[in-house]
């Protein structure tokens, strides 16, 4: 099997700047943190906690009673300043709790689990799961326990844990498989005993040689398997790397479970490992801290909401002015515009560019040249041209019949268009504005 998947495109990977940073852990404590009560795909959280309260690391101070929704904790030890909107990062603003850290180390962990993994029930893993507010880290955000909830319901036979981390410059993932490969392995473990699986399979690009003799040494033994695959963007879409795995589609307007697959991103089996075994609710992430006008690229174990500027104030500051700041990677992030966002449970990267010597101009009366090649790299198989002309034209009944709803939003389309047409914004427009135009009629 070719391991591989239709399209895609082989961008400027730019990870060297950060791929051998060994994860720093010892960052200083932020003197504030901002926790949006909304971090996860779902219904957001309710605030447990009012203005005053002394609140301890890794209390829960956010939850709500729906089956789509992860608990949020104090990342910091100290006093709820506020609760009060705050911008989030994407781009809205969303009730947060403000905690300003009164400089002591007291906390609170769950109770750990002390047996083998043979010893905990579905239930129980799903139960400690949803208590510590785990959601998928690789971009998602979408609740753990609720995805591990529908895959044992639908009897998901096959779990692929996904460690491509395919966009440009973020390296977090990589250097998890590198220093905490056992941590990876035993959630996999984990998420193999509660879906009661036999098929679990790491799958890494091939640019990252060592993640992979680590994994595979970690793993022997194990049942787990560790899949090398070519480095090609978008390798870490879901769908995608089910199509390089297992050779199956998953059909249009379906989802991997359809199909009996389940996929999950490495560091959500090391906080699920954490979780279970540690007692530690989702309080900290690694972040990669990259881009051409950051003086110092590195790799940061940050607690959840943290402010970006402390992240870029470890780093050594900028190195020239900053002209775009994205939360996430190049292709799939979201710019920023305030520094005073703080990080959250699916924050994999935060670039800093200097301005590009004009290579963003985009005139304003180029055309479509009907070359073809975003058709050719896209890997969802749609027609993005097709669709970029009727969004801009708001014919959204157009671009549903034309599968909208299955871009993965990936960028390969605008990536590679030589006219530089705002392809996959007007596809995304559309895609929002599907729903509402199904509400009006
Ligand atoms: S149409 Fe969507 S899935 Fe296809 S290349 Fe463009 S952004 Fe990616
Ligand atoms: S890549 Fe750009 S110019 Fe070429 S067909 Fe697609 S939209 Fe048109």
């Amino acid at each position: 099997m070719a391991f591989t998947f239709r399209g895609g495109i082989h961008p400027d990977y730019m990870k060297e700047r950060t791929s051998a940073s060994v994860i720093v852990s010892d960052m200083p404590k932020p003197e504030r943190v901002v926790l949006p009560l909304a971090q996860h795909i779902g219904v957001p959280c309710q605030a447990l906690v009012k203005v005053g309260d002394r609140v301890l690391e890794g209390q829960k101070i956010g939850d709500c009673e729906s089956g789509l929704c992860a608990p949020i904790h104090s990342s910091l030890t100290g006093i709820v300043k506020a609760i009060e909107t705050r911008w989030h990062p994407n781009g809205t603003k969303v009730l947060s709790v403000i905690v300003e850290g009164d400089g002591t180390d007291d906390k609170v962990e769950l109770t750990p689990f002390e047996g083998e993994i043979d010893d905990l029930s579905p239930e129980e893993i799903i139960d400690r799961a949803r208590e510590a507010g785990i959601v998928g880290m690789g971009g998602a955000a979408f609740p753990l326990h609720a995805k591990l909830r529908t895959a044992l319901d639908r009897r998901v036979k096959t779990v692929i844990v996904n460690g491509c981390e395919c966009e440009p410059y973020i390296t977090a993932d990589h250097r998890a498989m590198v220093e905490y490969p056992r941590f990876i392995m035993m959630g996999a473990a984990l998420i193999r005993r509660c879906l009661g699986v036999d098929d679990v399979v790491i799958c890494v690009e091939n640019n990252k040689p060592d993640a992979i003799a680590t994994l595979r040494a970690t793993c022997d033994g194990s049942g787990i398997s560790v899949q090398e695959l070519p480095t090609k963007y978008p390798q870490g879409g879901e769908k995608q790397l089910i199509r390089a795995v297992t050779g199956r589609e998953v059909p249009p307007g379906k989802l991997p479970m359809d199909i009996g697959c389940a996929v999950f991103n490495v560091d959500t089996c090391a906080s699920l490992y954490r979780a279970v075994f540690r007692g530690q609710p989702l309080i900290k992430r690694v972040v990669t801290v990259s881009g051409s006008a950051v003086a110092n690229p590195a790799n940061l174990l940050v607690r959840i909401g943290t402010p970006y500027q402390d992240l870029f104030a470890y780093c050594g500051g900028f190195s020239s002015d900053p002209y775009k700041i994205i939360n996430g990677g190049p292709m799939m992030g979201t710019a920023q515009h305030s520094l005073e966002t703080p990080v959250t449970k699916n924050t994999s990267a935060l670039l800093a560019f200097a301005e590009n010597g004009g290579e963003e101009t985009i005139l304003d009366d180029s055309a479509c040249i009907r070359c073809g090649r975003c058709v050719s790299v896209c890997p969802m198989r749609l027609q993005p041209t097709r669709l970029y002309e009727c969004a801009v034209v708001e014919r959204f009944d157009e671009c549903a019949k034309l599968n909208v709803m299955d871009c993965i939003e990936c960028g390969c389309c605008s990536y590679t268009c030589p006219s530089k047409l705002y392809l996959v914004q007007a596809i995304r427009m559309a895609k929002r504005s599907i729903p509402k135009e199904g509400a009006k009629k």
